[in-house]
């Protein structure tokens, strides 16, 4: 659905909003960025978000970001790709030129994908994604695994830039629990900022705020975005 510029205002203003109340809370000094994912919405809405002051979008689809990078390409945004990574996507991948990489799930991907950022001699920002609720369907690597497996690809692929970690909160109610996902992450994140890690990629529609009080300096939120109440 395509919504009014009020209609979008209205959104993001709540959100940020909220952002701002979370955010305070964890200390003056710490800074959100909002990604606006807009896997779900048409490529109107971005032009609108983009005229309201929004930069940074997120795609979890690799066909569908570039399609989007090209077809706006006129407007200086940044893309963000926030879904699982299938090696033979890793090509229109890096012919796209995201922003950061949400998705780095693991040893195996980070080496296929240094094998083809080094053939085209160019270079990746990238995020390492823990699987912080151990959700057999979610992706990413282990909590207790994380900080050695980045560690390992910082050392062995050079065209890989991490930048930090990125989580999807527990699948739950229970408030406790998806608490419980993100503090891991969080912990994670604080040993690896010795590493150089200034990205911790949490929160989305229905967790966010709470992402953020738990140290989130980055969310990704979609429908909040782009309901229509
Ligand atoms: C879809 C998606 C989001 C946004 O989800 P909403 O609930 O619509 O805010 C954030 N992160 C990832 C990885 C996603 O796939």
């Amino acid at each position: 659905m395509i919504l009014s510029t009020e209609q979008l205002r209205k959104n993001l203003d709540e959100v940020i909003w909220n952002i701002e109340q979370a955010r305070i809370t964890v200390s003056e000094h710490h800074i959100v960025k909002l990604v606006i994912v807009t896997k779900y919405t048409e490529t109107e809405n971005i032009r609108t978000l983009y005229d309201l002051g929004q930069r940074a979008f997120g795609e979890s689809r690799v066909q569908q970001l570039k399609e989007r990078a090209e077809v706006l390409d006129d407007l200086p945004l940044e893309w963000h790709m926030i879904g699982r990574l299938q090696k033979n996507k890793i090509n229109h991948l890096i012919d796209a030129n995201p922003f950061l990489l949400h998705s780095l799930d693991s040893i195996e991907l980070a080496e296929a994908l240094h094998k083809r950022l080094e053939a085209k001699g160019r270079t990746m920002p990238a995020l390492l994604q823990i699987n912080a609720a151990r959700e057999e369907s979610k992706a990413g690597v282990a909590p207790e695994a994380a900080i050695d497996i980045y560690r390992e690809i910082a050392e062995r692929f050079d065209t890989i830039e991490l930048k930090g970690v990125m989580t999807i909160g527990a699948h739950t109610d229970d408030q406790n629990e998806i608490r419980k996902s993100f503090e891991t992450t969080r912990r994670i994140y604080e040993t690896l900022q010795n590493d150089g890690a200034t990205v911790c990629s949490m929160g989305m529609s229905g967790d966010y705020e709470l992402a953020i009080k738990c140290g989130s300096n980055m969310v990704r939120i979609g429908s909040a975005i782009f309901n229509n109440e």
